[in-house]
């Protein structure tokens, strides 16, 4: 396993000419907007390309032109072969074999070379080429990097959507970390190259909220508890609340940022109850590691965004990451144990937060 260079990778396309790509389980906006944007440039260069991904993309993804040439895996002789028979095989956004959902086996088990581009921390060490930054924004800013190495006027309007959807939604839309000069740069050739209507594109990715949805977010804001001295906050979805509701669980997408958005809170991790187990989702604001709180459960992500799933039901699995969150919020070992605050606290949050803070 080497660490590769921009030029690894474009050696190793050079090379080869049936090429093979895939991404993460529940791919979002960076997956999918980074797979788009490298299918769109390899084809530009004649190559023969594959996107397969273990899952559909979300429906909030499927405006976005050229998503629909992303396969789903089926098992199949036919998706078996193009995956072996890859002159070279690059997986995008996601450094665990784990995160590949049913294409893991097929993946490690390919014959040709597999090449990592990612921003992730802790990569795997069974690729073969790692093209890693874990200081820029997303997977799409490095598929640019690549492509405007090769040549910048590849980038059509439909490479150019894919890269801005792709950095737009991993930066919270241009606000977490990573988000830089540079990067505001290449967003701007982006936009140039595309004619992109920043507006529109966020309009059709983050306005398209069901009525069931809303309603589900409603139960899901009533569930928020705060912990550790109202530093972190809890927030719950259970299959109860997505029947009453008719939501599916894909727009829970977010809820997450409602509960780190309260006052005060500098992370929160959503419970999503499933029928094999817990999806927890952790936020923070700042200088708070939830990569490692999430890693300490066998997940993973970055500093301020990761997820981890467990096998266990909810209120085992939302104990054990609670206990664990003072380890992670940099708080003494005596507050671990705070209760939960009611809804009716939460409501009267700012007075509440006072009194415990002067406390301190
Ligand atoms: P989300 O909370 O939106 O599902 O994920 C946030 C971030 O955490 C993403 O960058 C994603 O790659 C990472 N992540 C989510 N779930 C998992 C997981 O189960 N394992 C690992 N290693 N990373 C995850
Ligand atoms: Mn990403």
């Amino acid at each position: 396993m080497t660490q590769g260079t921009l030029t690894d990778i474009l050696s190793l396309v050079e090379k080869h000419d049936r090429l093979f790509l895939t991404s993460h389980v529940r791919p979002d906006g960076d997956s999918l907007g980074s797979e788009v944007a490298f299918a769109g440039f390899l084809a530009k260069l004649g190559k023969q390309v594959t996107v397969l991904n273990s899952g559909p993309p979300p429906m909030n993804m499927e405006w976005l032109p050229g998503v629909r040439d992303i396969g789903v895996f089926d098992g199949s002789l036919a998706h078996r072969q193009c995956i072996d028979e890859a002159g070279a095989v690059f997986v995008l956004d996601t450094n665990a074999e784990n995160r590949l959902g049913k294409l893991a086996g097929p993946v490690r088990g390919a014959r040709g070379p597999k090449a990592l581009i990612d921003h992730h921390t802790h990569p795997e060490d069974w690729f073969d080429v790692r093209y890693v930054s874990t200081a820029v924004s997303s997977t799409g800013e490095l598929i640019y990097e690549i492509i405007a190495a090769c040549d910048p006027d590849l980038i059509d309007v439909r490479i150019a959507t894919a890269l801005y959807t792709a950095i737009m939604t991993d930066t919270g839309s241009f606000r977490y970390q990573g988000v830089t000069p540079k990067l505001h740069r290449i967003v701007a050739d982006i936009i140039e190259r595309g004619a992109i209507v920043p507006g529109l594109v966020h309009s059709a990715i983050f306005d398209h909220r069901s009525m069931e949805g809303l309603y589900l977010l409603g139960q899901a804001l009533e569930t928020v508890r705060l912990y550790c001295g109202g530093r972190v906050a809890a927030i719950t979805v259970t299959p109860r609340m997505l029947e009453d509701t008719g939501a599916s669980s894909e727009e829970t997408e977010g809820f997450v940022n409602f509960a780190l958005s309260i006052d005060h809170v500098e992370a929160a991790v959503l419970f999503l109850e499933t029928a094999k187990g817990t999806k927890m989702s952790f936020r923070s604001q700042g200088d708070i590691p939830v990569d490692k709180w999430a890693r300490a459960f066998g997940g993973g992500g970055h500093k301020n965004a990761s997820g981890a799933f467990l096998l266990e039901p909810l209120e085992k699995a939302r104990d054990k990451v609670l206990r664990a969150a003072p380890r992670y919020i940099g708080v003494s070992a005596s507050n671990e144990n705070d209760p939960a605050l009611s809804t009716e606290d939460v409501a009267d949050l700012a007075s509440l937060l006072e009194t415990r803070f002067k406390k301190r």
